[in-house]
Order: C-alpha cells, then structure tokens, then sequence
C-alpha cells in the first residue's frame, strides 16, 4: 500500500509515529497507509514555516498574485484528477467533488486580488503638518485544521487568503481523506509558491495540540465538529493567539403556505441528500407551516424512489457512500431509534440494499419529528431529513431561534414581506430566500452563528483578510526643526 507523505518545506517526507489506513469508502478497502505525525514532524513543519516567513514576507504583491493566477489554471487544468481523488477517498459522487473544486477556486480567485484587498488606507493633514496611514502585514506562521467533508474546498476557504496576506501556513488536513492537501501542495509548488510557504502534516490530536500550543503559529483556522471546534477555541485562544472554530450544523429550511410545493421538495431532496448529507449545510430539518405538510412529505418521498445510490465513480450514481462504517452506524442508529421519540419513518434508509463491503446507507425521511428528540437536537451527518411540522411561520422560527447550531437556514414562499421579516429575525449565520444551500460566493465570508462557530471572524472573503493580517498605523510629521521644542503635554491635534 502507497504511503502518503507529509509536505515539510517543500520535501515529501515518510513518517509517522504509528500508520493508519485510508478507505474507499465505496469498496470498504483500504487503499493507503496514513503516517500520523509525531509532536517532532509537526515541529519540523512549523519549523519550516517559519523559516520561509521573512522571504514570503518580502515577495512583492504581484509575484505573490502571479501563484494565485497560475494556481487558478492548474486548478481548472487537473479538475478531473483531482476530483478522482476525492471520491476515492471521500465518496462522494464525482459531479460533487467538481464541484467543490469550482467552489474552492473562488477563494482562489478572491486572493488574486490581492493588491486590492491588501490596500491600507491613509488621512492627510489630520493635524497641521501631520498624515496617518495603515498598513495590513501578515500575522506569521498560521495553521489550518480541517475536516473530511470538504478535502478541497474547505483547505481553499483558508490558505488561499492567509497565503496572499504574507503568512506561511502549516496545514493538518482529515487523516480520512489527505491525498487531496498533498494534491493541493504540489499544484501550489507548480504554480510558483516557494517551498515552506504552504506545509501539510497528516495526524490527529497530537499534531492539532503541538500546532495549538506552538509559540510560533500565531492564529489558528479550524472547520470541524462543535466538540473539537470548542476545545480548539480555547486552548488556542488560552495561548494567545487569534483563532476562529467553525462547528457543526442543524439546517432548517422553512416552507411556508404560499411556496411552490414541486420546487420546495426538489430542493429539500437536493440539499437533504447531496453528498450523503455529510455538509455543514445540508438541509437536516424541514419545517412544514400549516397545512402543507402531508402534501410536502408526500412529494419529498416520490422523489427519494429514483436517487441513485452507488460508487461516486459511476456518472449515474447520485450520492455515494458515508465516509466509514462508524458513521454508516451512527447515522443508521437514529433512524432505528424514530419511532421510539415518537416520529414516524416515511423512508427507511436501511431497507435498502447494497452488495460489496461498501460504507452506503439509505436515503431515510422521518416525520412527525419532536423538537426534544436526538433525531432533531443533534448533528446526525448523513442522508437523513427529518420534518417538523408548526401551525405558524412564529412557531417554525421560534425552534430554529432555540437550537443550538446557527450556522445555515432557509425559507421558501412567495410573499417577500415573510421573507424580509426571516431574513431580519432568524438567528443564523446564513439564510437562503428559496436558495436550500447559501453558501456564500466568494466575494463575501462564509460562517454560522451560536455552537457553528468559536471565534468572530467569519471564515475566507473580505473577514479572512481581517483574520489573517495584523494592521499598522503609522503618524508621520516632516517639521521644520526651527519649531521644535519640548512640550510634555498629551499629543493633541490642531
Ligand atoms: P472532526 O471535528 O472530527 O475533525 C475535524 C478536524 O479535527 C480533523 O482534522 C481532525 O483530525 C481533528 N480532530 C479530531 N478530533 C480531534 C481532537 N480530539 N483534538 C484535536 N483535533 C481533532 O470533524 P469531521 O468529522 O472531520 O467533519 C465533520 C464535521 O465538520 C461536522 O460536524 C460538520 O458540520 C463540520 N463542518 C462544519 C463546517 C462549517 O463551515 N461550519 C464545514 C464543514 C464541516
């Protein structure tokens, strides 16, 4: 089995404490073996970083935007490899990985414009004979922690922009999905990045611990669980450095009286199901309003009969497998657990049969779901749609005010009055007016609101280059020195 290497300063290197396979989780099999980092190879990664800082540091901003214009091209150029990658160590359908890829480039493109964004800002004569002006410089060494869901968008959310602000970076992707990071590395290297700016370390706690108490990294980026996101927030915020922790998700999608049935159920289906639901903003909860509701669910059900679940290589598969069995468990156990929290199972995702060792489940669609079960208080993570239904719009956005994820939530209708109001009082980092997936274009940043994320700062956009620069601001007088003399009095402007 081919080992996957770590990328420390622009060397493959083969090592790890202890290896660990990675599936396909199609086939069940092991493909790789993973060399989990020991606290010394993370070391010799920030170590590296930090050895590029300075030089990175002085690269001009149109050299620094001439890799993010190549990297664009190769990005486009090697889609298809790239995409084989992830569905063979993700799973998810090859269309999707696509399209994750086109997602990422945004953050890519974003950064080509660094010379804009990078602009400080300057105030002439704000006292007689005296400027001001800012600068943004680079924070330093920054890790980026990352989940499996998205091996190559969620990576893109983060190093792009903390690459074009002059910081280097010390990657930790998923150990369930890393060849994708290493992928990454080497497009970057082609693109005309300088070796140590971008490194990548595959590992689990440990690596993660020795990045969070590193006195060399200077701010941590993290997209995962909320458990993890928590605990990453407050040791890296308890060793002083800037942090921001997006966490997981419970998405709810609202549909009102007034919607167009067909559409609301085509996209329940599409954001429900799509890769498996293993997305943090995957519709999870459908909140019926009034009396639509049996229709709704009649709708969502005819639908679900024809998805095609299989190998994410096959172009007719149109959901793939759950990342691991684990998760092929968990997932299932909630459906088998409904009834008794007093829902009713529509569609019993583990009826359905598939041969091979492959980690698939069912679609499932669950109904009459109570806002005190574990079917809707947790983060479940896979192809399960649960529907609630409410009386009133007031009721629908009172339990999605309540739960405790805000990270995205949707509404369907035809009255833009409801609309407006939704967008003004629902409590959730962002909302979707008949649009089931909202996640921002690349232009703005993305994050949730509540246990979707520790910290302040959304994550890529215009808040990343916040993030990931420290800003300067400079006084500057040119006087005559006829007219000096000393004063001790406060500095005061005239
Ligand atoms: P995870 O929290 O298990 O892992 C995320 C990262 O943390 C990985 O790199 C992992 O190695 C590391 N990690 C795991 N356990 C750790 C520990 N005890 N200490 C330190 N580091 C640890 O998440 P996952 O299963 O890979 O991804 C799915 C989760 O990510 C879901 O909850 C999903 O909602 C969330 N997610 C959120 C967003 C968002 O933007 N809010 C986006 C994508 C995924």
């Amino acid at each position: 089995m081919a080992r996957i290497p770590h990328v420390i300063g622009g060397e493959k290197v083969e090592a790890g404490e202890r290896y660990q396979a990675v599936f396909n989780p199609a086939t069940g099999e092991a493909q790789h073996e993973l060399g989990i980092a020991s606290v010394e190879t993370v070391e010799q990664a920030i170590a590296a970083a930090q050895a590029a800082l300075p030089m990175w540091r002085k690269t001009s901003l149109t050299k620094r935007a001439d890799v993010f214009f190549n990297l664009r091209q190769l990005l486009k150029q090697r889609t298809p490899e790239l995409a084989a990658i992830v569905t063979s160590e993700h799973g998810k359908v090859l269309s999707d990985a696509a399209g994750e890829i086109a997602r990422g480039l945004e953050n890519v493109e974003f950064a080509s414009g660094l010379l804009h964004l990078l602009k400080g800002e300057r105030d002439e004569q704000v006292s007689t004979g005296v400027d001001v002006h800012s600068i943004k410089q680079p924070v330093g060494v920054v890790a980026a922690i990352t989940p499996f869901n998205f091996p190559v968008m969620v990576p893109l959310w983060m190093i792009a922009s903390a690459i074009a602000c002059g910081n280097t970076v010390v990657l930790k992707p998923s150990e369930r999905d890393p060849s994708a990071s290493v992928f990454i590395a080497d497009l970057f290297r082609e693109a005309g990045l300088p070796d140590g700016v971008l490194n990548v370390v595959h590992g689990d706690k440990v690596a993660v611990d020795t990045l969070l108490d590193s006195r060399d990294v200077k701010a941590i980026s993290f997209v995962g669980s909320t458990p993890i996101a928590k605990y990453i927030y407050e040791r890296a915020a308890a060793n002083g450095k800037r942090v921001q922790a997006l966490g997981g998700a419970k998405n709810h999608m609202i549909v009102m009286p007034d919607a167009d049935l067909n559409m609301s159920a085509d996209a329940a289906v599409s954001a429900a199901y799509g890769s498996a639901g293993e997305r943090c903003m995957a519709v999870s909860v459908v909140v019926a309003v009034g009396d639509i509701a049996d229709e709704l669910v009649g709708k969502i059900a005819d639908r679900i009969k024809d998805l095609k679940i299989g190998d994410g290589t096959d172009p007719a598969s149109e959901m793939g497998p759950l990342i691991t069995k684990e998760a092929k468990e968990r997932v299932e156990s909630y459906v088998a657990g409904a009834a008794a929290e007093g829902a009713t199972v529509v569609v019993d995702g583990r009826e359905t049969e598939f041969a091979g060792n492959g980690f698939f489940t069912g679609v499932s669609l669950v109904d009459h779901v109570k806002t005190d079960s574990k079917m809707y208080l947790d983060e479940i993570f896979g192809p399960v749609l649960a529907v609630v239904r409410v009386d009133t719009y007031e009721e629908g956005v009172r339990i999605i005010n309540e739960h405790q994820f805000g990270n995205g939530t949707a509404i369907f209708t035809r009255d833009g009055g409801v609309a407006r109001q939704f967008e003004f009082e629902v409590e959730a980092g962002m909302v979707g007016i008949n649009v089931p997936i909202p996640v921002p274009v690349g232009s703005f940043s993305f994050g949730g609101w509540k246990d979707s994320l520790f910290g302040d700062a959304h994550i890529y956009g215009p808040e990343s280059i916040n993030f990931y620069t420290r800003s300067k601001v400079v006084t500057t007088r040119w006087p005559n020195p006829d007219q000096s003399k000393v004063d001790l009095g406060f500095p005061s402007n005239s």
